[in-house]
């Protein structure tokens, strides 16, 4: 019999569910409100709610994966730092909502989940070193050697927080001089209420574009992504999230940019870099890719 797996992508105010079938294909896609069901006072609830959901579907699911927007453990059990949802900080995650949904629930970080499901989209083989650069409201990453994601000593994996020259702001990791304050949709939010308050964020390329400051920062963006090639060395670095897929987004400029940086021949002369579309569901679809 066919066996489901549900996927889950918890963000700061909204929390998504899908259904994934043996095909590939997401049902039962909702967005509820993070409070309703991973509420601050209970974050065990979840669990509950994952039962519900599943008992719903009226199908046999074997496994819950849960894209989570922080630090967890290197084995994925408890939730060490999440900014947005600082209830969750230090607890046992994993073990508290299987007990209450009555499946196996495996927590990642939400950009692991992301890659998972931009690799499956893009039809790329989990071989060799695939890299994801994510510029949404912050800037965020994952590596995956064949297949798997890459783990060091603590499991971090988190581009955002490369120290960059430029950057006097606190970042809301706590340092000064994050690649994130100058790398990320918080950036050009801050910089549209500064300079063009009466621009529309989803107009900001299309009416700024050649601006000297949107300049700068697609000049910051190329040294981040070349930074990674020349790091790296990946068979494919997949580049998504809110920011690229704006309207007017420059991305060829930003692929030159990016390939002037990067060491020649090669890297720069073989680099696949991918531009992923960034759908609301691809978190969902990757964490329930990774629980199957
Ligand atoms: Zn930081």
């Amino acid at each position: 019999m066919e066996t489901f797996t549900v996927g889950v992508d918890v963000g700061g105010t909204h929390v998504r569910f899908g259904l994934l079938g043996a095909d590939g294909t997401l049902h039962s896609v909702c967005k509820r409100p993070r409070a309703d069901v991973l509420p601050d006072e209970e974050p065990a609830k979840l669990g509950d709610v994952l039962h519900e959901y599943i008992a719903e579907q009226g199908v046999p699911v074997s496994a819950v994966g849960i894209g989570i927007p922080g630090t967890l453990s290197r084995d994925c059990s408890t939730t060490l730092k999440v900014p947005n949802v600082p209830a969750l900080n230090g607890l046992p995650l994993a073990d508290m909502l299987s007990r209450r949904a009555g499946v196996p629930v495996k927590l990642e970080n939400d950009t692991v989940m992301l890659l998972t499901g931009d690799q499956y989209r893009l039809g790329l083989q989990p071989e060799g070193l695939v890299a994801g650069v994510y510029i949404g409201t912050g800037l965020g990453s994952a590596i995956f050697y064949d297949g798997k994601p890459l783990k060091g000593h603590n499991g971090l994996n988190e581009l955002g927080h490369f120290p960059v020259p430029g950057s006097k702001e606190r970042c809301t990791c706590g340092n000064v001089g994050c690649a994130e304050n100058l790398v990320s949709g918080r950036y050009l939010q801050a910089l549209r209420e500064r300079l063009w308050p009466e621009t529309h964020i989803s107009r900001l390329f299309t009416e700024h574009g050649d601006a000297s400051e949107i300049q700068a920062f697609l000049d910051t963006a190329a040294c981040i992504l070349a930074g990674v090639v020349n790091l790296l060395d990946p068979e494919a670095l997949i580049v998504s999230g809110g920011v690229p897929a704006m309207a007017d987004f420059p991305r060829a400029a930003l692929e030159a940019a990016a390939l002037e940086k990067c060491m020649k021949p090669r890297p720069a002369e073989t680099l696949r870099l991918l531009w992923s579309e960034g759908a609301d569901d691809a978190g969902v679809l990757g964490a329930a890719l990774f629980a199957r």
